[in-house]
């Protein structure tokens, strides 16, 4: 009869998860639990004939054979973590192993071992080092080429038995990286690749599939017909099969959101079967070989834009300088900007030289706004200044800025030397003054004549000669008032337009420039409202420019519409004068450009002849009257301007 309390005994052993034997000294087993006989799935009688190499990974034999030895010696218990073949799945699993000792007269006979699975614990604990490891590796170099293989080399023998990463090199996919955990291997693997290149059909080529569809591939047990659907010889499929192919994972790579490459981990002599939990490390991998892919493009990228800006640094073209808001120092500048303030970089760090400290006064008020645009839209669009240099001379520049950092206060700045662009206007202007004035010499000893030939032709009474020499009249009038208004040009250039002041009423002069329009420009009717009748405190005859500049424009630019109206307004500061057309109306964006010397709208230039210099003068003179000018308009509909002066 069996006794109950060993039978219960006996169930209890057979139920718990543990793998339980009882072994003697030399190494012959004695016991297996129920759960050690299905894990090696193996009968009683059959498994007590193996010893611990049949089920031991032979890694772990000896220290596991080391603490038998102790054991005896000390007489005491050991603990100690082997590798046990699992018959089903044909992989080593981790256990820890804890060891009992027997006693027979104080001497050791035997122990009773258990074995408690730890294999998953120490997967993560693993997979742990291991992922921190791949850290260190990718960012250890911004060179691919040189962290793959390591990143290869480090996943075999632990994570898999092979591992190769494939990156698209001008479209083509190329084996950047590839280990194997018997090196010997390698180079036949290399060979077996060049023999049987991989497949162009992404249908038989699974890192193709993989890459296109964007997803990790796991494929756990790898079977003929698989192996059969992708080799394309029977040669091949034997060398497969010698392999040993057991299980695979294949996660893509991607850089700017496109899969670029495939990281491939292959288990073949372990015949391990990769797990869920594989499948994401390797997904993980394959991401921060992604980042650090990534990560490069971006460094290039830099580097690159690096470059470039040293070259323009260096090469002084444009000068480039550095200052911070907070105190306005330039910190920093380039040598071409150090040339047009006459400092060396010794003497602009020992002196700290302040932007304000080189900038003319009448520039400062432009200087600030600037500053303003800085500051609210981080960028100073260019605007023109001089500076100042050590010894004195002006630099005339255009400037723009940008600040560094929207955060921060540091502020770049590029500087374009425009002294020969300013001598050619100069020139220019010297040109236009003198051969102005030289035009007019001639102009008016031909107007003498034209008024001694008037006189004759009266007396003959010959009405057609008459007429001719009025339309001679006309167009000399005309060439003169271009003489005149380019005379001007050289006056206000030369800072020597000068204002003849006297008291006037406004609806007087008004009205005589209406009539001397009209006159001339029977085509348009031109009306006046508003309170003309007030007195005025300026240079008669310069706003009389300013009002026929205005009007012959608004007829010249409304061919279709008719109508041009004149108004007056008195307000308490100023008097305002409008004069509005119905015609072809200006561009928003050309607006700012119209007071310009020389400056016509492009789009309509060629329509309409004009030189550009009426609003320009018209600006000039009524800003040294105390005044402003401006204009609204809108296209196709028409265009007002307006000046104001102050009131006396
Ligand atoms: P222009 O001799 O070309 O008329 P202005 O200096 O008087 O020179 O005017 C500059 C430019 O402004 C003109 O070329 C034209 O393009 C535009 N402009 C001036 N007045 C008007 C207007 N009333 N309607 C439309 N465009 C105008």
């Amino acid at each position: 009869m069996i006794d109950p309390v060993e039978a219960s005994c006996k169930s209890v052993v057979d139920t718990i998860p543990h793998l339980i034997c009882i072994t003697n000294t030399k190494g012959k087993f004695v016991y297996f639990n129920q759960q050690w006989l299905s894990y090696t799935k193996a009968t009683s009688n059959k498994e007590l004939q193996r010893t611990w190499s049949d089920f031991f990974s032979s890694e772990d034999l000896e220290l596991f054979k080391n603490y038998l030895d102790s054991s005896i010696k000390q007489k005491e218990p050991f603990e100690t973590q082997v590798r046990i073949l699992d018959h089903t799945s044909q992989e080593h699993r981790w256990f820890l192993c804890r060891f009992l000792p027997i006693f027979e007269d104080d001497a050791i006979i035997g122990w009773i071992g258990t074995f408690t699975d730890i294999h998953e614990h120490k997967r993560a604990e693993y997979i742990h080092a291991f992922m921190s490891e791949i850290s260190k590796i990718s960012s250890s170099s911004l060179d691919y080429k040189k962290t793959l293989p390591q990143i290869a080399q480090f996943s075999v023998p632990d994570f898999a038995d092979w591992c190769a990463i494939d990156i698209l090199e001008n479209g083509v996919l190329s084996l950047v990286a590839l280990a194997h955990k018997n090196p010997r291997k390698l180079a036949w693997a290399k060979k077996l690749r060049n023999r049987y290149p991989p497949e162009r059909d992404e249908n038989r080529n699974s890192s193709l599939m993989a890459m296109k569809s964007g997803k990790t591939m796991r494929i756990t047990h790898i079977t003929d017909e698989l192996i059969r659907s992708f080799v394309k010889t029977e040669e091949q499929f034997k060398i497969m099969k010698k392999v040993g192919f057991a299980s695979v994972i294949i996660a893509p790579i991607f850089l700017d959101q496109k899969a670029v490459g495939v990281l491939s981990f292959v288990s073949s002599e372990s015949n391990r079967q990769f797990s869920k939990l594989d499948e994401l490390v390797a997904e993980e991998i394959a991401g921060r070989i992604s980042l650090s892919l990534q990560n490069t493009k971006l460094y290039k990228q830099v580097e690159h834009r690096d470059q470039q800006f040293q070259v323009l640094y260096d090469s002084n073209i444009i000068g480039v300088a550095y200052t911070n808001l907070k105190d306005n120092v330039i910190y920093d500048a380039n040598d071409e900007f150090l040339r047009m303030i006459g400092f060396n970089r010794k003497e602009l760090k020992k002196l700290k030289v302040k932007w304000d400290a080189i900038t003319p006064a009448e520039y400062k008020t432009k200087d600030q706004q600037k500053v303003y645009e800085l500051m609210t839209v981080g960028i100073a669009t260019p605007w023109e200044k001089e500076y100042l240099s050590k010894n004195g001379s002006r630099t005339p520049v255009i400037i723009g800025a940008v600040l560094l950092d929207p955060s921060s206060t540091e502020v770049m700045t590029f500087i374009l030397d425009i002294s020969e662009r300013k001598k050619i206007e100069q020139r220019k202007d010297e040109f236009i003054g003198i051969a102005s004035h030289e035009l007019k010499t001639p102009l008016t000893s031909i107007k003498g004549y034209i008024q001694i030939l008037e006189r004759v032709i009266q007396q003959m009474g010959d009405e057609k000669l008459n007429t001719y020499l009025q339309k001679t009249n006309d167009q000399v009038n005309r060439l003169n008032s271009l003489i005149i208004d380019l005379l001007d040009v050289s006056k206000i250039q030369a800072g020597k337009l000068l204002l003849d002041i006297s008291e006037f009423k406004l609806s007087d002069m008004i009205t005589d420039v209406i009539d001397v329009v009209t006159q001339t420009h029977t085509t348009h009717t031109v009306t006046c409202k508003g309170n003309c009748n007030v007195l005025v405190r300026g240079d008669r005859h310069r706003l009389e420019q300013v009002m026929h500049n205005l009007l012959s424009n608004a007829i010249k630019y409304s061919p279709k519409n008719k109508l041009v109206e004149v108004v007056c307004d008195v307000k308490p500061e100023a008097i305002v004068v409008s004069v509005t057309d119905f015609g072809i109306g200006i561009p928003n964006s050309e607006i700012p450009n119209l007071f310009r010397r020389f400056y016509r709208v492009p789009s309509i230039s060629q329509s309409y002849s004009g030189l550009g210099i009426g609003l320009y003068i018209s600006k000039e003179i009524i800003q040294r009257h105390g005044g402003k000018i401006w204009v609204e308009s809108e296209e196709q509909k028409g265009t007002s301007f307006y000046f104001s002066i102050p009131t006396v």
